[in-house]
């Protein structure tokens, strides 16, 4: 039986799709992870990817990505598949997600994988409800294969969550270890959110027993303020803090900031006039 506590990303039998029931989602998740080498190009001081090392993926195996989809897709809606392993109250299917150990648009071959989850969705008769969601650092949206690839998702209820830790570039490069201005993340959460309903995800905790500073704050809530003055079409901000341990050397001077804390800047960022959904 899946728990809610289990996100192994590793299913017997499969290289590339992964089973997992989500609370938040009150369903069944059904993963794929193109980043079969724990490679990413970032390297988040809280990613919880083990063995993670910087680089890219292999190109993934279309026809292979194609069969285990369709399979685990009739197991889950014609077969015994949520009786079996599912707790009931949670025995549906919530969405298909590109969600892996590493940054899925990096695979040499992504847009055709958007390709695979529409032929699989279509033969398997998924319920147009069943959204298809793509975890991303958004680093790479403005490649052009990415960018079609986000059209072609918004097609399969598609939904983009893109993440934004810290605006700052100190910020960026302590919490995601990387080199990122605030404008190529402002331009690419743009071209993100025209082509696909879009959330940004934040992630929020203590380095050695310090919340985020007043500093970073404050230009995470100026940056927000410029995508409204932008009119961008974001759906709203999906704030979290650690759910699981992270995997990084970091990992011991990482600690939960108090309920509280979050509250209330939850709050202040909802009076900016943007939709929080909050999970501590
Ligand atoms: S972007 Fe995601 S997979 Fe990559 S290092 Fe950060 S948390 Fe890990």
């Amino acid at each position: 039986m899946l728990s809610t506590h289990d996100h192994n990303r590793f299913q017997k039998g499969y290289q590339y799709v992964y089973p997992v029931v989500s609370r938040r989602a009150g369903g069944l998740s059904l993963g794929i992870n193109l980043n079969t080498n724990n490679a990413c190009n970032w390297r988040c001081i809280y990613c919880q990817v083990p063995d993670l090392v910087r680089g890219t993926p292999p190109a993934v195996d279309i026809e292979l990505l194609e069969r285990e989809l369709g399979s685990f897709l009739e197991q889950i809606l014609k077969g015994p598949y949520l009786a079996d392993h599912v707790p009931e109250g949670q025995r549906r299917l919530n969405d298909i997600a590109f969600s892996g150990n590493g940054e899925p648009t990096i695979a040499p071959n992504f847009l055709q994988t958007i390709g695979v989850v529409g032929r699989a969705r279509k033969a398997a008769g998924v319920p147009t409800a069943v959204k298809t969601v793509l975890i991303t650092n958004g680093s790479f949206i403005h490649r052009e294969k990415v960018r079609v690839g986000l059209e072609s998702l918004a097609d399969l209820n598609g939904e983009i969550w893109f993440k934004v830790d810290r605006v700052t570039k100190e910020g960026a490069g302590f919490i995601n270890d990387i080199n990122l201005s605030s404008s190529r993340t402002m331009s690419n959460l743009a071209l993100a959110s025209r082509a696909c309903p879009t959330w940004l995800q934040t992630c929020l905790f203590r380095v050695d027993g310090v919340n985020p500073s007043d500093d970073e704050l404050s230009a995470y809530k100026n940056f927000i303020r410029d995508v409204l003055d932008q009119d961008l079409p974001i759906k709203g901000i999906l704030l979290y803090g650690l759910a699981r341990t992270s995997c990084q050397p970091e990992a011991p001077r990482l600690s939960s900031v108090e309920n509280s804390w979050f509250e209330d800047f939850a709050e202040a960022v909802r009076e900016l006039g943007v939709v929080v959904k909050l999970t501590i």
